[in-house]
């Protein structure tokens, strides 16, 4: 298991990807900052919850497993950690 890599996040009007260091929209300087971070929410439960199954503590990563997948229900890494934990816990993955 290891991190998934971030994503692009266009600009709504001009369709051009965020600046991954600004943030900002390279065409029209729209600030995207607010729209990343909506669009990267789940990824950023998942990538916290792989250090949680690392430190082994089951419980608190099947929380920000759950919210990813809410968050991003095609995080395909998040569903199948989610399965693997979940199997592991005895707990119902839905
Ligand atoms: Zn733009």
């Amino acid at each position: 298991m290891t991190a998934v890599p971030p994503i692009e996040v266009p600009c709504p009007q001009c369709a051009v990807p965020a600046d991954p260091e600004s943030l900002r929209c390279p065409s029209c300087r729209e600030d995207l900052a607010a729209l990343v971070r909506l669009r990267y929410a789940g990824r950023i439960d998942y990538n916290e919850a792989l250090a949680h199954v690392g430190a082994g503590e089951d419980a608190a990563a099947l929380v920000l497993l759950r919210r990813a997948v809410a968050q991003e229900p095609g995080l395909r890494p998040a569903q199948d950690l989610l399965a693997e934990v979940s199997a592991r816990t005895g707990t119902s993955g839905t």
